[in-house]
C-alpha cells in the first residue's frame, strides 16, 4: 500500500505481516532505459529499468527490512530480511542495485547506521545482502573495478 509519509514523500507500507524470506512486492518493468534516471533500478552494468509504482515508491533505507532479488519478469522482487509488520514501512536499500547511485543527497532513513547518503555499491566495503545479481557476478572482491 503506498502512503504519503511525514517528510519522506511517499512510502509503503505493509498490509500485513510478513515472514523472513517472503515476497512483499514484486516489481514489474514498465520501461528499459539505456541511462540511470531518478527513479530507475539498475539491472546489469548498461541497463537501467523503472519499476511500477509500488516498487518505485519503496523508500530508501540504510538498514532496510527488504531486499532485492532479480525476479523472473525482468524487475526486482522486494523480499523480507527481517519480519515486517503491518503497518510498518517497507524499504530497501539503494545501493544493493546501484553501480553508482546520486538518488540520495541527505538521507533521512534515520537508522543508527545511516551513512549520510548513497553513493552506490562501488563504494561499499561491508557486505551487502541481497544484492543485484549483476553485482554479485562482478568479482568485487577480486579488486576489479568495475563502471
Ligand atoms: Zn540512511
Amino acid at each position: 500500500m503506498i502512503l504519503d509519509a511525514a517528510g519522506k514523500g511517499r512510502g509503503v507500507y505493509a498490509v500485513r505481516d510478513f515472514a523472513v524470506g517472503e515476497l512483499v512486492v514484486r516489481g514489474r518493468v514498465e520501461r528499459v532505459e539505456p541511462h540511470r534516471t531518478r527513479h530507475s533500478f539498475q539491472k546489469d552494468w548498461d541497463l537501467h529499468v523503472e519499476l511500477d509504482e509500488t516498487a518505485r515508491s519503496i523508500n530508501h533505507c540504510c538498514s532496510p527490512n527488504a531486499g532485492v532479488v532479480d525476479n523472473v519478469v525482468g524487475g526486482y522482487d522486494f523480499v523480507a530480511m527481517r519480519v515486517i509488520r503491518e503497518g510498518e514501512e517497507v524499504t530497501w536499500d539503494y545501493e544493493s542495485t546501484e553501480y553508482e547511485s546520486i538518488a540520495v543527497q541527505s538521507c533521512l532513513c534515520g537508522s543508527a547506521v545511516c551513512r549520510g547518503r548513497t553513493r552506490g555499491f562501488k563504494h561499499r566495503t561491508d557486505s551487502v545482502p541481497y544484492t543485484a545479481a549483476y553485482l554479485r557476478d562482478a568479482g568485487r572482491q577480486a579488486g576489479d573495478d568495475h563502471r
